[in-house]
């Protein structure tokens, strides 16, 4: 409802017309092989571990994401997040869609949003992107964790302090099923997704893969395909 009364513009370019333009689309930094087989960096060859995640204990079995989480992908989150713009989850669900094979026999899930963050902005990106995939994917579609506590903000904490923060953020609802698509918007330490991945498997999950839209990526890969995208 709130979309149609809103002036529609680019929110990367600000373009007016759509909420993400035509050109702004093409030019979303796609993430590419090879990748870190376990946490989905990009590498310089395929490995099984990178330095990101190597000696990390992860809960998951794989994570996997649409775009490098850079500027112009930054502002698409922001605006989804803030005004909940229910067409770009859409659009990035067809980007995932994109970017990774179909997850199989799965029930996809989202990372909870902490309640006084939901109160404050009334839209859960995850959850709408995970909704969004499973529709594309026609797979069933279940929230399965809640927050068990009030995890502060992860905003400006350092790598170390985000781990301990959200170790015990989550727990499961019940008994999951053994396969889980685990869906967040936006992948930064991989912190969140394995807490969440660690409540699920606590509670009987047997594989866990993680899918989300953005990924920071650090390091010289960033430059290569930043690179890449100049335009003209
Ligand atoms: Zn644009
Ligand atoms: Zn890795």
């Amino acid at each position: 409802m709130l979309d149609l009364l809103l002036p529609r513009r680019c929110l990367v370019c600000g373009a007016g017309g759509t909420q993400l333009c035509d050109g702004c689309l093409e030019r979303l930094p796609r993430i590419e092989p090879p990748l870190c087989e376990r946490c989905g960096s990009p590498t310089a060859w395929p490995v099984a571990r990178c330095r990101e995640c190597a000696g990390r204990r992860l809960a998951f079995a794989s994570a996997r994401a649409a775009v490098v989480y850079d500027e112009a992908v930054r502002r698409i989150v922001g605006g989804w997040k803030e005004r909940g713009l229910r067409r770009l989850a859409d659009e990035a669900a067809a980007l995932v869609a994109e970017a990774l094979p179909h997850p199989g026999d799965v029930t996809v899930t989202f990372v909870p949003p902490d309640p006084a963050r939901r109160l404050e902005r009334g839209h859960h990106p995850a959850e709408r992107l995970a909704r969004a995939l499973a529709g594309r994917w026609r797979l069933p579609c279940a929230p399965l964790l809640e927050r068990s506590g009030s995890s502060r903000r992860q905003r400006g904490l350092s790598l170390a302090e985000r781990r301990r923060n959200v170790s015990r953020a989550f727990r499961a609802t019940g008994p999951p099923p053994r396969r889980v698509l685990l869906v967040d918007d936006v992948y930064t330490s991989g912190a969140t997704v394995s807490a969440a991945a660690s409540a699920l498997r606590a509670a009987g999950a047997r594989r866990i893969e993680v899918a989300t839209f953005a990924r920071a990526v650090r390091g010289p890969v960033l430059v290569l395909q930043q690179r890449d995208r100049t335009p003209i």
